[in-house]
């Protein structure tokens, strides 16, 4: 991991942008912003971040479709994907894992410890770069 990581933030909502962006930077991060999907495969034809914030719900394609796109692309396959979720109910994480994302972050993000949940995420090991499991078992009964 560099000195200043960089973390591409997606996200749609303008006001949760600027606070997450304000919270990492102030923690020394680097931030790209992308306000959708197709934003966001833009900002990654551009440089690749260490690791992905990824709203659930964008308008268009949604996080975690993006993400199991992201997945299946050897190109952006490692980036660490981590979704941040308005909706930490029971099902979320095994949705947010079957995508292919590392973990969640619920929001409204906790300013405080926001930062050191981002850098656990960026200090586990590297991804597995296969595209996420999708078949029905990872859903349970
Ligand atoms: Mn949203």
């Amino acid at each position: 991991m560099s000195a200043q990581p960089l973390i591409l933030v997606v996200e749609d909502n303008e006001v949760n942008q600027l606070l997450t962006a304000s919270v990492l930077e102030r923690e020394g991060f680097i931030v790209d912003l992308a306000g959708d999907s197709t934003q966001a495969m833009e900002r990654l034809r551009e440089r690749t971040p260490e690791l992905i914030l990824m709203d659930v719900q964008l308008p268009g394609m949604d996080g975690l479709a993006l993400t199991r796109r992201l997945k299946a692309n050897p190109a952006t396959a490692q980036i660490t994907i981590v979704a941040l979720t308005a909706h930490a109910m029971t099902g979320d994480r095994e949705q947010t894992l079957a995508a292919g994302c590392a973990g969640y972050i619920s929001k409204p993000i906790d300013t405080r410890s926001f930062a050191g949940q981002v850098r656990e995420f960026l200090s586990r090991p590297a991804q597995d770069a296969r595209p996420a499991r999708t078949d029905a078992k990872l859903n349970g009964t």
